[in-house]
């Protein structure tokens, strides 16, 4: 991953990287490039490298399930949600939620 930024960037944002993933796998389903497009749409800059091998282990782990689709005139290997993944995905969001939670309520107490 080419991360924006200096050493223990990357690993710090790692783990957002494939939550945000997961999400959208199972919304509608992603395939890499488009991936790749949508986090780069949020700041993350990751190129193939990355995102295919994380990917295949997310398939490997049963959290995504593949199959070939057309997408405006390429076949694509999609990838889809499963119920493991969904309930892997319902767990992080409450950890998302609480370290927000936490980490910004912060931020406006400091204000305050
Ligand atoms: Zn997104």
């Amino acid at each position: 991953m080419r991360a924006t930024g200096g050493s223990g960037i990357k690993d710090l944002y790692s783990g957002l990287i494939r939550i945000h993933v997961l999400h959208h796998a199972c919304e509608e389903g992603i395939f890499g490039l488009g991936m790749i497009h949508e986090l780069r749409r949020h700041g993350y800059r990751i190129g193939p490298g990355t995102i295919y091998p994380l990917l295949h282990g997310m398939e490997s782990r049963g959290l995504v399930r593949s199959s070939l689709a057309w997408i405006n005139g390429r076949r694509r290997k999609v990838y889809y949600g499963t119920r493991a993944g969904r309930k892997v995905l319902e767990e992080a969001k409450k950890k998302v939620r609480e370290l927000a939670d936490e980490i910004l309520e912060h931020d406006q107490r400091r204000r305050h």
